[in-house]
């Protein structure tokens, strides 16, 4: 009887999770009004400058990525004025769990069930309306570290964690993360070689067809990186360098409805 009760419960949990998932999708994907998009500063070393940098921040350092999604989903089949709708929420103070780099299937699996927990407090600002995807951003100080820890964008919660670099020089390459991340919530897939980091022909390429292929005039969003010979590929310094390609508009089903 009592196990009954336990599967009964766990099924309905699974079907209700699995409901509002799909109706995410289909809503995130529909281009039919713009997407509400959140972004949450953190402080995730606690430094002064990182501090500094965030109460500097405006609006309008992230305005290059709601132009960005503007440009590249006129290009294809989606007519609305303003796909994607930025807005910058106040620092919050609570960092959002870490991945561990060896986490596996299960490991990734219970981080992004305590993701979707910690999204659903940290994101309640009074009177704000909340946005529909979550962005939280965690700024450390650049001259503590080379390089930030990866950064995640999740479908299923559509959240994404963005590590960024509390510098202005590295605000326009800060922007090009948060909208690959962004377009991972929206089901676009990676494009690059994840053992060298290079874009894979023919998709990860912003002009596949081009002759001489090589080099790339510009990076396609979901490979990050510009193809400038055979053998060598470099990171764009801001959005507008960066275009979407065929394979990740279909993803996000940017085409006719
Ligand atoms: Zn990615």
């Amino acid at each position: 009887m009592w196990k009954t009760i336990r599967v009964t419960v766990l099924l309905v949990v699974l079907v209700i999770v699995a409901g509002r998932a799909w109706l995410d999708r289909v809503e995130t994907q529909s281009w039919k009004s713009p997407l509400w998009v959140g972004i949450y500063p953190l402080n995730a070393d606690g430094s002064p400058r990182a501090q500094s940098y965030i109460a500097d921040l405006s609006a309008n350092d992230f305005a290059g990525i709601a132009t960005f999604f503007e440009r590249e989903a006129h290009r294809f089949a989606v007519t609305l004025d303003e796909p994607v709708h930025i807005e910058l929420y106040p620092q919050g103070k609570e960092l959002p769990p870490l991945l561990e780099p060896n986490a596996g299937p299960f490991g990734v699996m219970w981080w992004s069930l305590k993701m979707r927990w910690f999204a659903m407090h940290a994101t309640k600002v009074p009177g704000r309306t909340p946005s529909r995807i979550r962005i939280f951003v965690l700024y450390h100080d650049p001259s503590s570290l080379q390089t930030v820890p990866d950064s995640h964008g999740l479908q299923k919660g559509l959240i994404g964690v963005v590590h960024a670099f509390a510098s202005r020089s590295m605000a326009g390459s800060n922007n090009i993360v948060i909208a690959h991340e962004l377009m991972h919530t929206l089901g676009a897939t990676d494009k690059y070689d994840f053992s060298t980091g290079a874009p894979l022909y023919p998709a990860g390429f912003a002009e596949p067809d081009r002759q001489p292929r090589y080099p790339q005039p510009s990076a396609e969003i979901m490979a990050g990186r510009r193809a400038i010979s055979a053998t060598d590929s470099d990171m764009p310094s801001n959005l507008q360098d960066v275009v979407v390609g065929p394979v990740t508009a279909n993803e996000i089903r940017w085409t006719h409805h």
